[in-house]
């Protein structure tokens, strides 16, 4: 166990959550939960806090495709929102998000819970950018309430600035895998269904006053660095995601293990000097990013 001193960054009481889907508009189960959830407030409103819902980039949706000019979760970086000669479609739509929920809004939320799927192996996992003990103990929580739970935290990677789930005090992405892009399956519909009203439940009793953790461990996977594929001269992908590393989110990768496979069927290897946990394998999203995948520190720390 690892001692890890979280910040002190703090919330009284929780008021304003925001539930977003189609962010990515090629993501399904965000966006029909969303709008599950437009059709039926009644489920959201058992709550000491209000909770709104919002279909974040609807072009992006009525198209099924990721996004139309430019990726709206990089889009939200306060330098981007206040440049009045950004025009494109997720620009001004960032800045009316900004407007509608961020810090500088007339009511700015406390908590985004932003749901996004993803075509690698992350199971039902929840991304925070920031360890404050806030956000520690929301997801050692989770982690108690199913241990199969991953917490993936970019602290190191930057996406505090620039990802839609940055204009809350806190904020969450919510990032299920494997699926398709443009694709639904039941079960993950209903587990992140179920992760928004465990979420949910929590932030009642944090209001409340009877949050109860039975531990206060958790196992965090920390982003490391990204790695691209093998590419030439000209750009082009020269090899691709070996084998026995597909779908192998968060299973350790040791120095020597195999990474990717030349389409003249030659192994090339993992070099570091460390063993890794990589994640986001694959991803069909990642690219145009030029990453193959993340490779990130497996920690188990007291919250
Ligand atoms: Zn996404």
């Amino acid at each position: 166990m690892r001692w890890q001193k979280a910040s002190t960054k703090c919330m009284n009481t929780v008021k304003q959550v925001a539930i977003v889907g189609g962010t990515h508009g090629n993501e399904m189960i965000g966006v029909e939960l969303v709008k599950k959830f437009s059709l039926h407030p009644d489920l959201l409103q058992q709550y000491s806090f209000s909770v709104q819902t919002l279909l974040a980039n609807p072009q992006a949706v009525a198209a099924r495709t990721r996004y139309v000019d430019r990726d709206l979760n990089r889009s939200f970086e306060r330098d981007r929102l206040q440049n009045q000669t950004l025009t494109r479609y997720e620009d001004r739509l960032a800045k009316q998000i900004d407007q509608m929920l961020g810090p500088y809004s007339d009511a700015p939320v406390d908590v985004i819970l932003d749901m996004h799927s993803t075509t690698s192996n992350l199971g039902l996992t929840l991304i925070i950018d920031e360890e404050n003990q806030f956000t520690l103990q929301l997801a050692s929580y989770l982690q108690q309430i199913n241990s199969s739970i991953k917490v993936y935290s970019t602290i190191h990677s930057g996406r505090r600035q620039d990802a839609l789930r940055s204009l809350a005090k806190f904020g969450f992405c919510l990032e299920v895998g494997p699926i398709a892009q443009g694709v639904l399956t039941a079960d993950l519909f209903q587990k992140t269904e179920a992760l928004i009203y465990t979420i949910l439940d929590y932030l009642e009793q944090y209001n409340r006053n009877q949050v109860s953790l039975l531990n206060r461990s958790l196992t965090v996977y920390r982003y490391l660095e990204a790695i691209d594929y093998p590419r030439d001269e000209h750009g082009e992908i020269q090899a691709m995601i070996h084998p026995q590393l597909q779908f192998r989110d968060y299973e350790a990768l040791h120095p020597g293990d195999s990474m990717f496979l030349t389409f003249e069927g030659e192994t090339i290897y993992y070099n570091g000097a460390a063993v890794v946990y990589p994640v986001f394998i694959n991803e069909a999203a990642y690219y145009e990013k030029g990453i193959a995948m993340c490779l990130t520190q497996k920690e188990n720390i007291i919250v």
